[in-house]
């Protein structure tokens, strides 16, 4: 009887164990694969800089680098001299895109531009982008569906501000930028969207959510995308976390089951810190 009682014991342990992975980590149980990026914004100042800070990282990447994509959006005027030294370690991609095919719009970069030197993602609807230059849902939407169209990968950023935080508007605030940010795109396109939870009071202001309050925001933004889609949409869409990921933050983050990644600001323009970011521990 002892005996099996022992052996139910350790079916059940079995039985169990599956589950016990799953909520350890959902992205590795679905198939999603880490994704680790770095946002330069209006950074480095000079073209010698940016090969120094690109070579850097991609050196950091060895064979005993987790296995993550890794991407780099940096300034347009850096792409391609970037992609030279970064080599196939790791993705070089654009902080924006104009949303328009060609034509009188002076200063603007169009998907077609970027594809043709060989840039396969790019971002939308960053905070900056949406309060500082007024990109409004509608606009995101079109950069979203064109890069789409261009074959290209978009990530598309969402996140609260700090007064919408506070009257627990969070998941509200994502739910209408999913939705009108993914508004057109289809099940099968989702392939090519990452989504970026960047809650607007953590951006470079060195206050990190924690590690469960992102979780549960991403968990959130799952369900809203299983809404829109279905479960397997959801099970599918690699969501990164943004806001003041640090080396010290990354590893905490990162084993939450529903975080997939991270896209990093500051902490992407010293190598050593993305180094350690990029290298991250679970
Ligand atoms: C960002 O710009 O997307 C960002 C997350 O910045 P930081 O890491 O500096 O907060």
């Amino acid at each position: 009887m002892k005996l099996a009682i022992a052996s139910l014991l350790a079916c059940s342990a079995a039985a169990f164990a599956p589950s016990i992975q799953t909520s350890r980590s959902s992205t590795e149980l679905y198939g999603r694969k880490p994704f680790i990026s770095g946002n330069w914004k209006l950074n480095p100042q000079t073209k010698e800089e940016a090969l120094k800070l690109g070579g850097d990282i991609a050196a950091s990447i060895t064979e005993d680098s987790p296995d993550a994509d890794v991407a780099l959006f940096v300034p347009y005027v850096f792409i391609e001299s970037t992609m030279g030294v970064v080599g196939d370690k790791l993705s070089v991609g654009a902080e924006g895109v104009c949303p328009e095919g060609n034509g009188a719009f002076t200063g603007a970069i169009s998907s077609s531009m970027l594809d043709s030197i060989g840039v396969k993602w790019a971002l939308a609807g960053h905070s900056e982008r949406r309060v500082i230059f007024k990109e409004t849902d509608e606009y995101i939407n079109s950069q979203c569906v064109k890069l789409i169209e261009q074959g290209m990968s978009v990530m598309l950023c969402i996140g609260e501000s700090l007064a919408e935080f506070e009257q627990d508007l969070a998941g509200s605030v994502c739910a209408v930028q999913l939705k009108k940010g993914l508004k057109g795109v289809t099940k099968e396109q989702l392939s090519q969207v990452a989504i970026a939870y960047e809650p607007i009071w953590a951006i470079g202001t060195g206050k990190v959510a924690t590690p469960e309050i992102a979780n549960s925001v991403h968990a959130t933004c799952r369900s809203i995308i299983a809404d829109m889609y279905d479960d397997e949409a959801a099970d599918s869409v690699r969501i990164l976390y943004g806001g003041s990921v640090t080396p010290e933050s990354v590893d905490e983050l990162m084993s939450q089951p529903d975080i997939d990644g991270a896209l990093v600001g500051g902490a992407s323009l010293d190598s050593e810190k993305f180094a350690r970011i990029i290298n991250f521990q679970v």
